[in-house]
């Protein structure tokens, strides 16, 4: 038994998640199958909301999606897309997201405004990822302190460092970040025992990734990895909003745009459709305004036109990733889809025109990517040995050189981990400092990609120019994430090198959030409960003061009373805050009025007669 497999076996299980734009997942292996960890109501599916409707007690998944339009001002959706990324990233997509953002510049961050409060993205995250963290522990029975967390293949260190992050401040050691395309595809070539050359094209809510994979023996092997991380199913829903925002300011002279809560509607009815028309010859857009209501039918051809320019941007970084691998579309023995779009069959139809070959959907594309994930976590555990995962680095790394160049270290689909290093002298006397700008991307000018770090190179020993030697290491690790060491070659002493990471958060900074974050774990889940018992008691309250009047006339004068008497006790345990008493109330509130039900059915039964 290895080492690895007797600590995680301590630390408990080890589960796999898939951190989406749109919603999360987290899947275990058991006995060699991977499985999606469901909630008690069955549901797989953690939507990636947050809802800040009380600042102190902010509601995750399920209950927060539905104040996403209810009280789209405090509920924060899509978050993934703001990870890792500046403010002058996120200018192309300001004006399509209903909540505002805002720049800390002290830090470096976006933060999104909501209300009082402003959360950067990663802690929006994070409170996620603790959603993740609890579903896994109430379905497996045990605490759950370990993870794999699967990114966009495309995403680069910034963002890679800011899920980690995210993880840490969820209180998950993340063992391993995945790409979520070789996730994707150990689950389906675990599945099969596929051989050969596979393509998996990934369309998500938010972002696009193709990776082109070697299968041989058990060994998954990345030749290429390319994407858009501004490119997804939520673009072809902006899509249809455009159209129906359009239609909608000149026929009735309504500007979408400025009110956040018809914003927040729109975007939903969009993807409705959408939606509906992956199933669906026809689908209606409709959206109350007021008193009024827009209504447009779409068509399955009518959206395909409008969307197919959209995803015509993925051929792009197909072709590129073919070409990065060396091979012709004919070599692939498949294509395989992943994500929620990929049931439309008009991005079937993209597929298959870029590859020329029928794609391959999977049954379930929303949890292949979490089992994947569970399969990597099952690796790290020590079990799985016949497998084996070899990914490459997405965005080449290098650093800043004379007349603002980029000098490449390492190159794009480099496979990781992966060392590079780079040897410093001074050019000035007695210089005991240099400094490092340490960047990502293709481009020749550094302005054009992404700068990951600055920092200083000190304690360089006081020398004539150009006698220091001082050796830089960079490392990617296979999280595709970059650590940095430097050695003084001349006295052979280490030398520590912080490095924060532009749009990153500090050690220090994480450290405090972490406190903050751990303090309020038992207050949010007491407010959880809460919010559970009220969305109980809720609807009964709302029901029986619908029937009020009927109930008077349909029940005897003591009965209506007694209904009274547990309606008002009720609405008075809602006011409060004990849990136990508002789940009383509305057991008691159910009890009394189930007589009324009855009459009521039979009553609208006769008046359907
Ligand atoms: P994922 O990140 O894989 O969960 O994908 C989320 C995206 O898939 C969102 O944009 C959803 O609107 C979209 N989606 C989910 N189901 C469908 C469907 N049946 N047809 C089209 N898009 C879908």
């Amino acid at each position: 038994m290895s080492v690895q497999f007797e600590s995680s076996q301590k630390k408990g299980p080890i589960v796999g998640i898939d951190l989406g734009t749109t919603n999360s997942l987290v899947a275990i292996v058991e006995n060699g199958v991977p499985r999606v960890l469901r909630s008690k109501e069955g549901q797989s599916l953690i939507p990636s909301v947050v809802s800040f409707a009380d600042q102190n007690h902010p509601l995750v998944g399920s209950e927060a999606k539905r104040n996403k339009v209810k009280d789209a001002q405090h509920t924060v959706f899509s978050a993934k897309r703001l990870l890792g990324r500046g403010f002058e990233d996120l200018k192309p997509i300001l004006s399509s997201l209903p909540y505002a953002l805002i720049e800390d510049s002290a830090a470096g961050l976006v933060k999104v405004q909501v209300g009082e409060g402003s959360y950067s993205a990663v802690e929006i995250s994070a409170l996620i990822l603790r959603e993740v963290k609890k579903r896994a522990e109430e379905a497996l029975n045990c605490p759950v302190a370990q993870a794999v967390i699967t990114v966009p293949a495309y995403f680069n260190d910034a963002q890679r460092q800011a899920t980690r992050t995210a993880g840490r401040l969820a209180g998950l050691d993340v063992l391993r970040i995945v790409n979520e395309p070789t996730a994707a595809s150990l689950a389906y070539g675990l599945d099969k025992k596929r051989q050969g050359l596979i393509a998996v094209y990934d369309l998500g809510g938010g972002t696009f990734d193709v990776s082109i994979l070697k299968l041989q023996d058990g060994i998954f092997e990345v030749l290429a990895t390319q994407g858009d991380t501004q490119l997804g199913g939520d673009d072809l829903d902006q899509a249809l909003a455009s159209v129906a925002a359009v239609e909608i300011s000149k026929v009735f002279g309504i500007d979408i745009y400025s009110d956040v809560q018809l914003h927040a509607s729109l975007l939903e009815a969009a993807e409705s459709v959408k939606i509906a028309l992956s199933t669906q010859a026809e689908a209606v857009l409709q959206l109350k305004l007021g008193d009024q209501v827009y209504s447009r039918a779409w068509t399955q051809s009518e959206f395909e036109a409008l969307v197919r320019p959209i995803l015509d941007r993925t051929e792009e970084p197909c072709l590129r990733a073919l070409q990065d691998a060396g091979l012709k579309p004919s070599e692939l023995s498949d294509v395989v889809l992943v994500g929620g779009p990929s049931r439309l069959k008009i991005v079937q139809d993209t597929a298959r025109k870029i590859f020329g070959k029928e794609p391959n959907a999977s049954v379930h594309p929303d949890e292949v990517v979490a089992e994947g994930a569970a399969i990597q976590a099952d690796i790290l555990a020590g079990n799985n040995r016949d497998l084996l995962l070899l990914d490459v680095v997405p965005l080449s790394l290098g650093l800043e050189t004379y007349g603002g160049l980029m000098s490449t270290l390492i190159h794009r689909n480099t496979r990781i981990p992966t060392v590079a290093r780079e040897v410093y002298t001074t050019f000035v006397e007695n210089q005991t400092a240099v400094d490092i700008h340490v960047l990502q991307g293709e481009r020749e000018r550094i302005e054009e990609n992404r700068s990951l770090a600055r920092f200083k190179l000190g304690g360089i020993q006081p020398a004539p120019a150009g006698i220091p030697r001082v050796e830089v290491t960079f490392l990617i690790d296979a999280d595709g994430i970059l650590q940095v060491a430097a050695k003084d070659l001349r006295t052979g002493q280490e030398q520590s090198v912080e490095v924060r990471p532009t749009h990153g958060l500090t050690d220090s900074e994480v450290e405090k959030m972490l406190i903050n974050s751990l303090e309020n774990v038992e207050a949010d889940e007491a407010y959880k409960k809460l919010v559970e018992a009220r969305n109980k008691g809720e609807p009964v309250v709302r029901a029986v003061e619908k029937s009020w009047e009927q109930a008077q006339a349909l029940l005897p004068p003591e009965e209506c009373q007694e209904v009274q008497n547990k309606l008002e006790a009720l609405r008075t345990a809602l006011k409060g805050e004990a849990v136990a008493a508002i789940y009383d109330a509305t057991s008691d509130l159910n009890r009394v009025t189930v007589r009324l039900a009855e009459l009521l059915i039979q009553d609208s039964l006769k008046e359907m007669r």
